[in-house]
């Protein structure tokens, strides 16, 4: 975090060199750090719920990836890092049918609708 009213302390009593070269090293470490954390944090580790279309929702916690919802429905249903998403799907209403039985084919009851 880089903090202008704090630049201008140090810089008051620390002398301007000295924030200067504090200010240079921050931005340094917070560029890699973020490199470093964009290399080790993968989609698939982020919270688990994904909710694109109001009332769809997986729970990414208990999908196995067995890929059968991808497979019964591939317009509104992907694999992502190895768990069910839900594709962006816009304004374009659904199958309902067609989203009902492959609710009910999921083995682990992880894809909930509520009709809002
Ligand atoms: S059917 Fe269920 S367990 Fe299988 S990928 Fe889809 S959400 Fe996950």
């Amino acid at each position: 975090m880089i903090k202008v009213p704090m630049l201008l302390n140090e810089a008051k009593f620390l002398g301007l060199k000295f924030m200067a070269i504090r200010w240079v090293l921050t931005v340094i470490a917070i560029i890699i750090f973020s490199w470093i954390s964009a290399k080790i944090i993968k989609d698939e580790d982020l919270p688990g719920e994904v909710l694109t279309h109001p009332g769809l929702h997986i729970n990414r916690e208990a999908c196995m990836g067995c890929t059968l919802c991808a497979k019964n429905y591939p317009a509104l249903f992907e694999i992502k890092g190895k768990k069910a998403d839900i594709k962006a799907y816009g304004q374009k209403s659904f199958d309902l049918e067609h989203l009902q039985s492959t609710i009910e084919a999921c083995p682990v009851h992880a894809i909930e609708y509520f009709e809002g």
